[in-house]
């Protein structure tokens, strides 16, 4: 127990550092060349945030939540996804009054689901998103997905497909839930004993039931019910990405099925050598901010799972190559070297290079062992009868030669040829 992480939890290992960080960095890289800024927002937050924010229809409500009440008695939950604690903030911070549109965007954010532990799924896991407040315009929309396209090409991940959808809005969708319930009510006693209590209050989920959907696919569809608006929007959306050249595929099946979503959804898989994977969600949600108590403003946004992305770099084998750890490594012998090597050390480091020297007093042959160990290229090797000549002997590791510098050259040196 002690020495095992809990079930569906993954340490980040140093050997993997570079590759949240590379994501990381194109995520901050990407964001900020289209205006977004940061937003971090507490790792919980009140329980009934994510029941209204998300939706107590969801899986995610209904089964996922990591839900506790604390020492005050007041219920908390870690979140299980990036968008409601941003709302939230927005809301309390007022950040609405400020210029419209608000783009912001979160790295890393970790994120809490009760799921069963599989290849894939985890119960901590970190999501990378944007959410744009106050634009309602779809070409917002075409703007995210191509960030998002953009993104996961930076990261590696190719051989992408994007799906596209409306699920209108309020207004659309009192009438097509009405066809909807009359297409599903003949059918609802084969359907599972969740799609069953969906029946009344959110029947469009229905269609997203990994256990339902593929009996259902001669259900009307949404997309054939639009309102006025809904369809000029979609339309709008495709003519953008047309004019991104950014391919999609229109399918009716991706619902994100809450009242307060609305018109644009959207998924991006990846195939890998084990099948198809999900690597980003997202879609609109103009009812949102509302329903959390702030002024109708529209909202929109998409998640990406890191530990997915980091996943389909090693089904295709495309990890990025980690950093070399060092420079160079300061080999010394005696005392009054070692003294010489820890002022070298130094100035290597305020020069800008990443440089070490051994830590564990290890004789001369260990410590050329450990910078071989750790991959260094050059070893600057100061034994006390050169110093006492003002030289060292700059070592290069590749091929083994050897050759006489100056101390006071020896960062010059290094920084030309690093
Ligand atoms: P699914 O249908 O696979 O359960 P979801 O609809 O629950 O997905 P979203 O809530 O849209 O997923 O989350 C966005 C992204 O976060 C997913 O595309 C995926 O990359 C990642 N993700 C979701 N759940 C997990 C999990 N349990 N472990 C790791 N990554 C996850
Ligand atoms: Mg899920």
């Amino acid at each position: 127990m002690l020495t095992q992480a809990p079930k569906g939890t993954q340490d980040m290992l140093p050997k993997d550092a570079h590759r949240w960080q590379s994501i990381e960095e194109n995520m901050r890289r990407l964001c900020a060349l289209a205006g977004y800024r940061e937003i971090r927002t507490p790792i919980f937050e009140h329980t009934e945030l994510f029941q209204r924010g998300v939706g107590d229809t969801t899986d995610v409500v209904q089964k996922e939540m990591y839900t506790f009440n604390d020492k005050g008695n007041r219920s908390i939950t870690l979140k299980p996804e990036g968008t409601a604690g941003v709302v939230r903030a927005l809301v309390e911070s007022h950040l609405y009054a400020e210029a419209l549109p608000a783009k912001l965007f979160y790295v890393s954010c970790p994120c809490f689901r009760y799921e069963k532990p599989q290849s894939g799924r985890l119960r901590q896991f970190h999501q990378n998103g944007v959410e744009v407040f106050g634009a309602k315009d779809a070409s917002v929309d075409a703007e995210i997905i191509d960030l998002a396209m953009k993104l996961l090409e930076a990261n590696g991940i190719g051989d992408l497909k994007l799906s596209i959808n409306s699920i209108g809005c309020p207004e659309c969708r009192k009438a097509y839930h009405e066809k909807l319930r009359a297409y599903l009510q003949p059918k609802l006693s084969t359907l599972c004993k969740t799609c069953q209590e969906r029946f009344e209050r959110n029947p469009l989920r229905i269609l997203d039931c990994k256990e339902d959907a593929d009996k259902l696919t001669d259900a009307p569809a949404m997309l054939d019910n639009l309102c006025e608006d809904c369809r000029e929007h979609f339309e709008k959306l495709k003519s953008y990405l047309d004019a991104m050249q950014i391919a999609y595929e229109i399918d009716p099946r991706i619902v994100r099925g809450l009242d307060y979503y609305t018109k644009t959804v959207f998924e991006i898989i990846t195939e890998t050598p084990n099948g198809n994977l999900t690597v980003c969600g997202g879609g609109r949600y103009d009812g949102m901010v509302e329903q959390l108590g702030g002024p109708a403003t529209p909202g929109i946004g998409f998640g990406m799972g890191v530990e997915r992305m980091i996943m389909v770099q090693d089904l295709r084998s495309i990890a990025p190559q980690a950093p070399a750890l060092y420079n160079v490594f300061v080999v010394t012998m005696g005392d009054d070297a070692r003294t010489e090597g820890i002022r070298l050390v130094a100035e290597l480091r305020a020069a800008g290079l990443k440089a070490d020297i051994d830590h564990a007093a290890r004789s001369m042959k260990a410590q050329f062992k450990y910078a071989n160990k750790v991959g260094v290229g050059k070893v600057v090797v100061i034994a006390g009868d050169e110093l006492a000549k003002g030289v060292v002997k700059l070592r290069n590791m590749a091929d083994s030669t050897e050759t006489e510098i100056s101390r006071d050259a020896i960062v010059a040196k290094l920084l030309e040829t690093k």
